[in-house]
């Protein structure tokens, strides 16, 4: 990539439980699993390594608790070469997100913790980070109201952000109005929207619906997914989110966008944990060459 991108991300920092096992146990059962890991997470922290990764200049907007989850969760995205001066530090425990994993199938109940004392006054203070970035990515694990006051912020300052509806929960049409790209899942776009067609037709080129192995749809159409075995899908679609912001972030028009965030999120869910195999702009590349010359 000629030059880096700047994109800051606001939202969670979690630390994923992730248990595996061959079966969910039923209420009251105890089964025994095959395996437990710690992967470090959240979906703010997750766009942020993946844009990093393929090459963006990343900035994080987030809350960590005082505690060595919090300390870990920084020590990553540090590595990776995400900033993160912007991360503040609350007086609770880290997000936590327990992830179920059955053939391949995630249930997660997450633990908000510090990304809850993520407040409308915090962004504020950062009105500067957020007026020298080129497109901000938002999702919903932090409060609503710091969401709003993030949508409100990157409109005065003029600059695109894309709203990841995620975990899903109805939104003020502000919001979703005001948003360059507003990115659902299906079962997202379901709880948003009453009728996904009309949304489609009354969002054009905005709302861009994933739809996991079958790729994407926008007004404009669909743009297919690559063919994969999906090893562990958490973190698809911010792998998916990030790639886009990036391609858009450097002028590409949105059906290409969506098939490299496509091609990235392909390449992500043939790995365990969320941003593990998160690849960079190099992979993402050969990958969609590969595919072009042998498609299956
Ligand atoms: P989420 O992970 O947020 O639930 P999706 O399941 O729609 O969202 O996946 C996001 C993107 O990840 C899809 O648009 C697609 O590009 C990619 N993806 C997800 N599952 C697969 C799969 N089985 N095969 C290929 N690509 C996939």
């Amino acid at each position: 990539m000629s030059q880096q991108p700047k994109i800051t991300v606001i939202g969670s920092l979690n630390m994923d439980l992730t248990v595996t096992s061959a079966k969910r146990p039923a209420a009251g059962e105890t089964i025994l699993g095959e395996r437990f890991e710690t992967f470090p997470g959240g979906k703010g922290a997750n766009q942020a390594v993946a844009a990093a990764r393929l090459g963006a200049d990343v900035t994080m907007i987030g809350m960590v608790g005082q505690d060595p989850f919090g300390d870990e969760l920084m020590q990553v995205l540090r590595q990776e070469g995400v900033k993160t001066e912007h991360i503040g530090r609350a007086d609770t425990s880290s997000g936590v997100a327990v992830i179920q994993v059955v053939d391949g199938d995630n249930s997660i109940t997450v633990i908000p913790g510090a990304n809850f004392k993520l407040m409308p006054d915090y962004i504020e203070e950062k009105r500067d980070v957020i007026q020298n970035s080129e497109i901000v990515l938002i999702q919903l694990e932090i409060p609503l109201e710091t969401v709003a006051a993030a949508a409100k912020c990157c409109e005065e300052a003029n600059v695109p952000y894309i709203l990841n509806p995620a975990p899903a929960q109805p939104l003020p049409y502000e919001i979703i109005n005001q948003a360059a790209y507003i990115t659902p899942n299906e079962s997202e776009a379901a709880i948003l929207f009453e009728d996904t067609d009309k949304a489609l037709q009354e969002f054009p080129d905005k709302l861009v619906i994933t739809k996991g192995e079958e790729g994407v749809v926008y007004s404009g159409g669909h743009v297919a997914a690559f063919p994969v075995s999906a090893v562990d899908t958490t973190g698809a679609g911010d792998t998916f989110n990030a790639a886009l912001g990036l391609m858009l972030a450097s002028g590409s028009p949105l059906a290409e966008a969506c098939s490299y965030a496509n091609a990235a999120a392909a390449l992500q869910i043939g790995s365990h944990g969320a941003q593990a195999g998160m690849p960079t702009d190099a992979e993402v590349i050969a990958f969609m060459r590969q595919k072009e010359e042998n498609p299956l």
